[in-house]
């Protein structure tokens, strides 16, 4: 069997995949990408139709390329993501191969190197990076029964209000994707429970300024590692109709109801957590000490930006907030669907090399795997917090091309040197 040898092999074609192969031409380093649809598949295909960026074309990006439509201050739909994307890799002449699907990827025994089995034939690689995605496996909790008859998508299958069936609509989770899904389906006119657990809920824009730049410049994008106790908290940020505050008690006055975070079950009847309130006051103090940290910057470094104190002013509860409901029988309250808004895992199992721990997530360093020549891209906190976002793969794209050059640095001096 022919077999095709490359120095690097990255597999996945989004954002983490092009960015690698930025910079490993840029360090002079041949490799190829493979990626298994299109370039930035899963901004056009597992996102739903009216989904815009959530930060600002100046700032979700790469550095080498603007937005050609959306100007710096707005929001491209996906399909310009996708788009700017394809483009991009055009820009770099990026060695990428579409519809090739990596099945395997093994250690060559006794020797450097690995074997990859694809739907295209057999590849060999000194360097092996997976740039799959942070968000690659929809994950629906196994809580409601198919014998219920409720229709039951993740969010990443949701497209819009019309594919929902007639009936009112629980939405699990409050994340991004949760509440810009009950925000549409409000807005046409659907009836709407949103489960909502912790989150951060950063204001859209305060003092005139995004809030992508406020915690950019208040270094929140760089933290390392989650705060004790903040692993299952979410961002609730939306860039939809020209970008806006998520609050809570706004989505409440859409006629949205309010319910804390979903528990069970049983015979038809959802449980939720009594922890609404408790939700809500802690994406408001989020919200809050945002507020307060930006003023503090502005004084500390006499920036011209004007006063807002309107932002400070949070509405009263909402009856679902003053009476949170505990039990929800679905089909006496008429619901017919779900959407699970509960986020992605990961699923590696194509790679058969020793770097995983017992879920199955990487053991690395900053992308940097047990395995000499295996790196890991795009995965969540990679090395700060914004390393699962556009701007962010970016940074640690460079990173690991440099260790990636060094180590061929090594092997190189191996290749050619005498033995002593
Ligand atoms: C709803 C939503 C909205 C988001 N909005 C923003 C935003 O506004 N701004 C922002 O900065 N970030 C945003 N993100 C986060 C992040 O930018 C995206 O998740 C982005 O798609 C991640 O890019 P990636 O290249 O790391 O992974 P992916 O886009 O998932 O790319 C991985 C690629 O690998 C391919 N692949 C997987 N397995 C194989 C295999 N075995 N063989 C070959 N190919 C394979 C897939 O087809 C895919 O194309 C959003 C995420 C979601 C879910």
């Amino acid at each position: 069997m022919q077999v095709e040898k490359v120095d690097t092999l990255v597999v996945g074609g989004g954002q983490a995949g092009l960015a690698m192969s930025e910079h490993l031409s840029k360090s002079g380093l041949s490799h190829v990408v493979l990626e298994r649809h299109r370039i930035a598949e899963r901004w056009r295909s597992e996102r739903w139709d009216s989904l815009v960026a959530n930060g600002p074309a100046w700032h979700d990006r790469f550095p080498g390329m603007e937005f050609p439509v959306t100007g710096p201050d707005g929001f491209p739909s996906k399909e310009e993501v996708a788009d700017y994307f394809a483009a991009y890799a055009k820009m770099i002449a990026a060695p990428i191969r579409c519809g090739v699907d990596v099945k395997r990827v093994e250690k060559n025994a006794g020797r450097p190197g690995f074997r990859i089995e694809t739907s295209q034939g057999v590849f060999e690689a000194n360097n092996v990076v997976a740039a799959t995605g942070p968000f690659q496996v929809p994950i629906i909790p196994a809580m409601v029964p198919a014998e219920t008859g409720i229709v039951q998508i993740h969010s990443s299958a949701y497209r819009n209000p019309a594919q929902m069936p007639t009936g009112a609509i629980l939405v699990v989770g409050a994340g991004s994707s949760g509440v810009q899904i009950a925000d549409e389906l409000a807005r046409a006119g659907r009836q709407v429970f949103l489960s909502v657990g912790p989150h951060d809920r950063p204001p859209r824009a305060y003092r005139g300024r995004d809030f992508c730049w406020w915690l950019g410049v208040l270094g929140k994008w760089d933290l390392e590692t989650r705060g004790p106790g903040m692993e299952h908290v979410t961002i609730a940020v939306s860039g939809a109709h020209g970008g806006y505050t998520i609050d809570f008690r706004r989505l409440a006055a859409l006629g949205v109801t309010l319910v804390g975070r979903t528990q069970s079950c049983e015979a038809g009847v959802m449980r939720f957590a009594g922890d609404l309130v408790a939700n809500v006051a802690k994406g408001d103090a989020n919200y809050l000490s945002v507020l307060d940290e930006a003023d503090a910057f502005i004084a500390a470094n006499g920036l011209d930006l004007p006063p807002e104190p309107e932002a400070r002013k949070i509405d009263p509860d909402p009856a679902c907030m003053t009476h949170p409901i505990r039990e929800l029988n679905l089909a006496e309250a008429g619901v017919t669907s779900i959407i699970w808004a509960t986020g992605f895992s990961a699923d590696y199992s194509w790679m058969k090399v020793d770097t995983f721990d017992e879920k199955g997530k990487p053991k690395h360093q900053r992308g940097v795997s047990e395995v000499p020549g295996i790196y890991f891209l795009g995965l969540p906190w990679q090395s700060r917090r914004g390393s699962s976002f556009i701007w962010g793969v970016w940074h640690d794209a460079k990173y690991l091309a440099d260790r990636i050059a060094t180590r061929h640095k090594y092997m190189e001096y191996h290749r050619t040197s005498a033995a002593l």
